[in-house]
């Protein structure tokens, strides 16, 4: 098997390998790509192995800057392509120009395996989950965004039954995926914005996601996710709704979000949706662009309020599930 350095020398021969001041992106974003370029761009990088999925894909990520972090995680649900593509969007303008004091640790593409199901035909189009083997004989995949260890297994927000898309696994952290993004969470000290990116609400969502209940400091959120929103707004024109991500959208038990406030105590945490309510997931290659620079103001916006709190409060985690 050809290794990823010789794939992107073969491929993109005007990249230095390893060396973070030539940055060279191969990516036009006039289209969409795979796993093996993805991997390849990544790896160049210099990103970091944090999971490696069932079918031996790695799951990445780059950490850019230097200074509290901020984290976005992109790539969850496979059949939503405008969010990987805008996190590697977002990652091409950071190498070029790191936020000053601020990291950004960025995992562009948390499910590779079944973005990759999701791009082997049309029927394949619209799969959501992992590809995860479940105990049914019928029907594979669990919805990571469904597997963290937050209200875990409340039938309000997802299912129990392997063939559905919101299928939340055999228990709490069942799936490797939902695993890697929680080691790395855990192994910061200083995370102060988490921002998991979906499509295709166009809407920028804080928890909590599992119930309607409201935040004890949801005016603070709604202030965080209205200066994105206003600065997407000013710049690219275009409205991103705000609100309560149990409110927009449906409510979601086991999510990402909702795990990093309440059991990280990561203040700022949301869901971007992405555009295409017009289009729903099928967004048009020439509106990659677009969306990219979208998420990179919402990235900019919230790296402004990021740089100035101070997350000191936080609890710290106790893994309670770990074994003694
Ligand atoms: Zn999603």
């Amino acid at each position: 098997m050809q290794s990823a350095s010789s794939l992107l020398k073969s491929k993109f021969p005007s990249v230095a390998l390893n060396k973070r001041w030539i940055i060279y992106c191969p990516f036009d974003f006039k289209s969409f790509v795979g796993y093996n370029e993805i991997e390849a761009y990544l790896t160049a990088l210099g990103a970091r192995v944090i999971g490696c999925t069932k079918e031996q894909r790695k799951i990445q990520s780059l950490r850019i800057g230097d200074g509290p972090v901020c984290v976005l995680e992109a790539g969850v649900h496979a059949r939503e392509w405008a969010s990987p593509m805008a996190a590697l969007y977002v990652v091409d303008k950071l190498v070029n120009k790191p936020i000053p004091g601020l990291t950004w640790i960025i995992v562009p593409l948390l499910n590779p395996d079944g973005y990759e199901y999701s791009r082997k035909s049309m029927s394949t189009r619209f799969w959501k989950k992992n590809m995860n083997n479940t105990k049914s004989r019928w029907c594979q995949g669990v919805d990571i965004n469904r597997n963290f260890r937050i209200g875990w297994g409340d039938l309000a927000g997802c299912s129990k039954n392997p063939c559905m898309d919101t299928f939340c696994g055999l228990g709490p952290w069942s799936e490797v995926e939902s695993i890697s993004m929680k080691s790395l969470l855990v192994e910061e000290r200083d995370v102060r914005v988490y921002i998991s990116v979906h499509s295709c609400l166009q809407a920028i969502m804080y928890p909590p996601a599992h119930s309607t209940e409201k935040a004890i400091d949801l005016e603070e959120l709604e202030t965080v996710a209205k200066e994105m929103s206003n600065s997407i707004k000013s710049r690219c024109g275009r409205e991103y709704q705000v609100g309560q991500s149990s409110v927009i959208d449906k409510i979601a038990s086991g999510t990402s979000i909702d795990w990093a406030r309440q059991e990280l105590g990561i203040k700022y945490c949301f869901n971007l949706a992405l555009p295409g309510p017009d289009v729903g997931y099928l967004l048009p290659e020439d509106e990659i662009e677009k969306v990219g620079k979208e998420l990179h103001e919402a990235v900019n916006a919230v790296s402004l309020i990021a740089i100035n709190f101070s997350n000191s409060d936080k609890p710290e985690y106790v893994d309670i599930t770990k074994d003694t």
